[in-house]
């Protein structure tokens, strides 16, 4: 599974087509660039439409004649955030190519609103690769978070599990090849065993195998994966995906990027509970007097407190 035709990437990295379309030339000059994630994966921007004057161009077909100025634009993208008027994001799409973790890919594909073209592993061999965590990313279960990572491993023990996983994922790979039994050419390796069809000898690696896909999605789209997967709930490594994808995403709308950081990713949502508290919190009345007249559940007052960033 090569890192995608890497002539062809670098010649398109090289191109120079003349085109009417509205360009970003901040996203230009990352097209088709990798940008390295976990060990040997990537992601890059195979091509995008629209930028943040068409989100305002569209917008201004449900206002009317509406807003001129930049000045006003970058207001205007801004109440279309605060409001939820998310359709004027949906002009904007954009297609990377992502080479991933199997088990990071899972969580990904959850994401339905995107259109993906995976590689075929039923057509083709995958290669050796496989993620080991670094060492600083290995860690005990947590207790407070069923679905997470606390207390780091000692070295040692990062070394060992490190050693584990690469063992066990080389002994797969190893049966994997010997099924498969095709010296790259088509020709059996061993004349006398048969060559298991790929779509069967796959069934044997494990999850930490890479895999690569084209994924398309609109911008509206594109804010709600970021908003999840960006965020320190995630697992870590969709997270780092996550936060190269942002990056990128700030460079080709950085108007909207700016109102989705403001309006999303730093804001919170309060229940009618949480913001009667924070109505009585103005009127002076402190969190433990107005705790004794409700029945909010000491965790949802715990994750009202981590909302505020009080804890
Ligand atoms: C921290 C974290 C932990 C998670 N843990 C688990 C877990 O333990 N188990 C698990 O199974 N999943 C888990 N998930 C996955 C999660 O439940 C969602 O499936 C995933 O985040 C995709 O979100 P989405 O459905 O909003 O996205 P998309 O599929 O992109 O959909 C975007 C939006 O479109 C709408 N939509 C799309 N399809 C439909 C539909 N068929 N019907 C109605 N509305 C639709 C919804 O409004 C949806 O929010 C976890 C996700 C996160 C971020």
């Amino acid at each position: 599974m090569s890192d995608l035709h890497e002539d062809t990437a670098a010649l398109l990295a090289e191109a120079k087509t003349p085109t009417r379309r509205p360009t970003v030339a901040a996203l230009e000059e990352k097209l088709f660039r990798p940008v390295h994630v976990l060990d040997h994966g990537f992601v890059r921007v195979i091509d995008y439409m629209g930028d943040d004057a068409a989100i305002v161009q569209a917008a201004r077909v449900s206002y009317g004649k509406g807003t001129k100025s930049q000045r006003n634009d970058r207001g205007l993208i801004r109440y279309l955030m605060r409001h939820r008027h998310t359709t004027p994001m949906e002009m904007c799409e954009i297609k990377l190519h992502v080479k991933l973790p199997i088990f990071v890919a899972r969580q990904w594909i959850r994401h339905r609103t995107a259109n993906v073209n995976e590689y075929s592993a039923r057509y083709s061999i995958l290669d050796r690769e496989f993620y080991i965590p670094e060492p600083g990313q290995l860690a005990e279960q947590s207790n407070s978070n069923r679905q997470g990572r606390e207390q780091p491993l000692s070295s040692e023990q990062a070394q060992a599990v490190r050693d584990i996983l690469r063992r066990d994922a080389m002994t797969c790979y190893d049966t994997y090849t010997n099924m498969i039994n095709d010296d790259g050419t088509g020709e059996k390796i061993d004349p006398n065993a048969p060559q298991v069809a790929r779509e069967l000898a796959r069934i044997n690696l494990g999850a930490g195998y890479y895999t690569q896909w084209y994924w398309k999605t609109d911008l509206h789209n594109l804010f709600h994966f970021l908003s999840l997967r960006a965020h320190s709930h995630a697992q870590y490594e969709i997270q780092v995906y996550a936060e190269a994808i942002a990056e990128m995403t700030k460079l080709w709308v950085p108007m909207a990027f700016e109102a989705f950081e403001d309006y999303r990713m730093g804001a919170a949502h309060f229940s009618t509970d949480e913001v009667k508290i924070l109505r009585a919190a103005l009127d002076g009345v402190s969190l433990r007097e107005f705790l004794k007249g409700s029945d909010l559940s000491a965790r949802e007052v715990n994750e009202f407190r981590k909302k505020l960033g009080k804890i």
